[in-house]
């Protein structure tokens, strides 16, 4: 069954002091929250510390990267294995800060995927156009090119771990978010896609919508037939207004 889904990308912010005290406020205010899954992904080196804090309630840990290797010689990068381990049960994979500061390409994403799959964690997948491929009218198309080349080659039963989250890059961190009328016909575009290689199990999959996703403008996003809840950047910094958004179902 798909669910809903509200995820904090805390990128690098807060020290761990910091995002203690906000997962300790988020923890609070989420109290009563049913119908939603919270998700908290702070920086790799809060990753014991908020996931103490989260370990006896529902929400969820998740961690914004993941090495593409799966050990060895790699100083600096955090395996799959290790953040596994450490309690982790998704990660971020391919972000557009990623791709385009970090040159990860598609290819570096496909192993991401499959590693973080192999260690039991769920890739929150992140696609989408930036400004001059939408202003050209070509965003399905993009899409369908990230979707194609990266998830097609994940195996049936692992796609079902999958949560897709669709951010146009010219709304992340930009104000601007798209209208609730262009998240709805690009989601139900991206499941469609997602339906002609995974058939009836794109039903199922979660498609958060990412850029800009604020209290006043959640509700009216998070009411569309295909929109399945949202990735947060800047908003999940504030522990009353990523409760909001979750409130926004
Ligand atoms: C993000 O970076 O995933 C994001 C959606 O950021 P913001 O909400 O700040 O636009």
């Amino acid at each position: 069954m798909r669910i809903n889904i509200v995820a904090g990308n805390w990128k690098m912010n807060t020290t761990p002091s910091e995002g203690v005290r906000l997962v300790s406020e988020i923890v609070e205010k989420a109290k009563g929250l049913s119908n939603v899954k919270l998700i908290v992904a702070p920086p790799f080196t809060h990753i014991f510390s908020v996931g103490e804090k989260i370990r006896k309630t529902e929400i969820g840990l998740s961690s914004q990267n993941c090495a593409s290797e799966a050990k060895g010689a790699y100083t600096g990068e955090v395996s799959a294995e290790m953040l596994a381990d450490a309690g982790v049960k998704y990660a971020i994979i391919g972000h557009s800060e990623r791709r385009e500061y970090y040159r990860e390409s598609g290819e570096i994403l496909l192993k991401k995927l499959k590693l973080a799959l192999a260690n039991g964690i769920s890739p929150i997948f992140c696609i989408g156009e930036n400004l001059n491929e939408r202003e050209d009218a070509r965003h399905f198309e993009v899409v369908k090119k990230q979707i194609e080349e990266i998830v097609f080659n994940i195996d049936e039963n692992d796609f079902e771990k999958i949560i897709i989250a669709y951010e146009p890059v010219w709304a992340i961190g930009t104000g601007k978010t798209a209208t609730a009328g262009q998240a709805q016909e690009i989601h139900a575009y991206i499941r469609s896609v997602l339906s002609e290689k995974f058939g009836k199990k794109a039903e199922n999959t979660s498609i958060l919508y990412g850029g800009s996703c604020k209290p006043d403008n959640a509700r009216e996003i998070f009411s569309q037939p295909d929109v399945d809840g949202g990735l947060i950047g800047g908003a999940s910094l504030n522990a009353d207004d990523f409760i909001a958004i979750a409130k926004s179902f």
